[in-house]
């Protein structure tokens, strides 16, 4: 049984942004959740001692907390295979939920832009083909103020609350 959810209205496919995507089936309607990150909740010793084996597959939940799968069996089932846009038409909704941020047609791509949910030291070109692409992606896009303005309300709990942090020490 896979450890995440996905919706009905899905499938996964191979993706023209990057490896294999989440693509509709079905119309899809602002607001429907598309998917459910599920795992093991890990600390974050436990998850980097997975990671090199594992790859990316985790979401942050806080500081020293992770949600992830523990092993190869369960990797794929714990994939979201959400890609990253400039101009997501998925975001999250709190720290394990996606809904669609508008009304999504049947054939397009669900995407979210990791800006709202990273916090990590990488550094990737885009190839999202959006005309809002920033080009160059980084695991600390959610520091950015624009994206900041762009996302409020859209960010992950986890993040929104060191943006909160950060406003606060101003
Ligand atoms: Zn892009």
């Amino acid at each position: 049984m896979d450890l995440s959810y996905r919706s009905p209205a899905t499938v996964v496919r191979e993706s023209p942004i990057h490896g294999h995507g989440l693509f509709a089936t079905t119309p899809i309607a602002a607001g429907d959740i598309v998917a459910v990150k599920g795992g093991h909740v890990l600390s974050a010793v436990q998850w980097r001692a997975l990671e090199p084996a594992l790859g990316s597959a985790e979401i942050q939940l806080s500081e020293d907390l992770f949600i992830a799968p523990v092993d190869a069996a369960g990797r794929a089932g714990s994939m979201l295979y959400l890609n990253h846009s400039c101009d997501p038409n998925c975001a999250i909704a709190g720290q394990i939920v996606f809904v669609a941020m508008r009304d999504i047609a049947t054939g397009e791509e669900l995407t979210h832009d990791w800006a709202t949910t990273d916090d990590l030291d990488y550094e990737l070109d885009c190839r999202c083909g959006s005309a809002a692409c920033r080009g160059r992606v980084t695991g600390k896009d959610w520091m950015r103020p624009e994206l900041q303005a762009k996302y409020r309300g859209w960010f992950c709990w986890f993040l929104q609350r060191k943006i909160d942090a950060l406003g606060a020490a101003d």
